[in-house]
């Protein structure tokens, strides 16, 4: 992992670290957790809530038990089976669901599937971040770097790299960064270019 590198060869660690949604899985969270690093990261929610069904947070998880409760008060439980490395289902039984009365509001299958990602607690506790004065500040940190490289790219339409190679990566990208250094000082130092008058108007 990139944070590895990083500590190895620079010796930095960080406390927290920030980054989007696509990052916010469930095994990249539970990592950052094992290393003693806050992930200020939104989760990737996998299961939105849909049409008047019912939502997945309506479903309690019960950590003793290890089982999932529905809003009519039934178990899903799981044979333990991991499915795609990465979740676990809990499963109603069909005879519950056949003669529930909420049944429309939950699933058209003859039973409920929740599907519990294995890193779950991790993703629980990134959640408890979200909101928090710490994961907010870093999200605007976050926000204004990647305003600059949005900028490259849709200003600059700087979108992909035609050098090959690390080295061809560096250079090009630091001439990219000239550039937008360059623009960024002439703005503030001489300000915006004026508009000159079009030929129609003149
Ligand atoms: S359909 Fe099944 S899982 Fe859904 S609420 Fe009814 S009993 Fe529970």
């Amino acid at each position: 992992m990139r944070s590895i590198c990083t500590e190895r060869r620079l010796d930095l660690k960080p406390d927290w670290l920030t980054a989007d949604t696509a990052y916010g899985t469930g095994k990249l969270l539970a990592w950052l957790l094992g290393q003693s690093i806050t992930p200020h990261i939104p989760v990737w929610e996998r299961y939105p809530s849909s049409d008047g069904m019912f939502s997945r947070s309506e479903f309690i998880y019960d950590a003793e038990r290890n089982v999932y409760v529905c809003p009519n008060g039934k178990l899903l439980r799981t044979s333990g089976t991991v499915h795609d490395g990465r979740v676990r289902n809990y499963l109603s039984q069909p005879q519950d669901c056949r003669t529930c009365t909420l049944k429309q509001r939950c699933t058209r299958a003859p039973f409920k599937k929740i599907a519990r990602d294995i890193n779950e607690d991790a993703r629980n506790h990134a959640r408890s971040l979200k909101g928090t004065q710490e994961f907010e500040r870093s999200s605007n940190a976050r926000k204004k770097v990647e305003m600059r490289f949005a900028h490259l790219k849709v200003q600059h339409g700087f979108e992909r790299l035609r050098l090959r190679g690390l080295t061809g990566a560096r250079d090009e990208f630091h001439l990219a960064a000239i550039v937008q250094n360059l623009k960024t000082m002439a703005l503030r130092l001489i300000g915006p270019p004026t508009r000159r008058p079009s030929a129609a108007m003149a």
